[in-house]
């Protein structure tokens, strides 16, 4: 019993459960009003585990 909670909670068998935490706006170039796409960071509510990816506009 005690592994399979150390199995769901610590080890890699978990589906991550991506929550987003921050989304930043991607410029072409300095003083562009309108982004060409976002950066979006998610982190994983169980083990902490961060992601990045870029979503074009
Ligand atoms: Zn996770």
């Amino acid at each position: 019993m005690l592994r399979l909670l150390r199995w769901l909670f610590t080890g890699d068998g978990h589906l991550h459960k991506w929550v987003r935490i921050g989304v930043i706006g991607v410029f072409e170039k300095d003083g562009d009003s309108t982004p060409v796409a976002k950066m979006v960071t998610q982190e994983c509510e169980h083990c902490g585990k961060i992601k990045t990816f870029k979503i074009k506009n």
